[in-house]
């Protein structure tokens, strides 16, 4: 896949201009107004780079970048300019926090060797990003970012009087695999678990390792009956999952708690307590 930049401007023979030069180095996207760039990265995701036009009518330059800057802050932003002004460099730079403020006409050469190094920065930030808030062995969320996203869910939740449920999964028996088969070998049932997780939750559901071998779902607008389906269906893929060793089948035990008002923290306890009658009750069990 082609790296995404987007060029702004509303000079749209300069944008024809763009694509035959670098179409063949990045995917480029382009738009004529500030308004249809807007839309453009709300709607795709992977924009690493934008060059945008000081003057484009509507809405300037800077007041538009300061808005990308709110909506994606990792996107790297070059400035081009028709004008010299030094009034406009440095309100882009302070305002804009733009990596480059260019003059028009601009080199080929020039262009890519800054489109390339916004590139590498969007892509260093994402990474780092990643590293701080991903489970780096499953690649879920963590235990402090899956607790983050339950205190936002939680609040919403609250705000709006939606729906929202949370499951507390935990493996059975899990210190006999390791036991058995070697600790490597739980590493890659954990892996195989955080795949058949993320597989069988929507986008809008959020998948985290809450502690060694258990695991928190949040999923937004769901009630008892529908949460209940989902662990049910994970439940199914456990058992047509292929471990790798024949005589082995790992089970879950999970308890669901439905937001009722309560805080974070309270919630979280609610599931815990179901996961553990769960246990009690024989294990590779949903208790609700
Ligand atoms: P129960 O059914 O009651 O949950 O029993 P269990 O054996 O799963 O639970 P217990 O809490 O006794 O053991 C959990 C085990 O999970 C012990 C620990 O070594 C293992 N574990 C935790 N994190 C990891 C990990 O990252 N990799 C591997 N391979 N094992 C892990
Ligand atoms: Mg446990
Ligand atoms: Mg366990």
């Amino acid at each position: 896949m082609k790296i995404r930049v987007l060029f702004v401007d509303d000079d749209r023979s300069l944008l024809d201009r763009f694509v035959r030069l670098f179409r063949h180095d990045f995917e480029v996207m382009t738009a004529d107004s500030a308004g249809k760039a807007l839309e453009l990265i709300k709607k795709n995701e992977n924009i690493a780079c934008m060059v945008v036009d000081l003057r484009m009518g509507e809405m300037n330059g800077i007041d538009f970048l300061y808005e990308i800057k709110r909506l994606k802050p990792f996107v790297s932003r070059i400035m081009l300019t028709g004008f010299p002004d030094m009034e406009a460099a440095v309100n882009a730079v302070n305002h804009g926090k733009i990596l480059a403020f260019l003059q028009k006409p601009v080199k080929k050469e020039k262009l890519k060797k800054i489109i390339e190094e916004g590139i590498s920065n969007y892509y260093y930030l994402k990474d780092l990003e990643d590293k701080s808030v991903k489970d780096s062995l499953t690649n879920l969320y963590n235990h402090n970012s899956i607790k983050e996203k339950l205190n936002h869910e939680v609040r919403r939740a609250g705000r709006y009087g939606f729906p929202l449920s949370v499951i507390m999964i935990d493996i059975d028996h899990f210190k006999n695999i390791n036991d058995t088969y070697g600790h490597p070998f739980g590493d890659g049932v954990l892996i195989k678990i955080a795949g058949i997780l993320k597989n069988n939750t929507r986008m809008v559901d959020s998948v985290g390792r809450y502690g060694g071998e258990e695991f928190l779902v949040i999923l937004p607008e769901v009630e008892m009956e529908a949460t209940y389906a989902v662990m049910q269906r994970i439940m199914e893929k456990m058992n047509l999952e292929n471990w790798g060793e024949k005589d082995l089948a790992v089970t879950l035990s999970a308890g669901i708690a439905v937001y009722a008002g309560e805080d974070p923290e309270t919630l979280i306890k609610l599931a815990d307590e179901k996961l553990y009658l769960a246990k009690r009750n024989g294990r590779n069990r949903i208790e609700g």
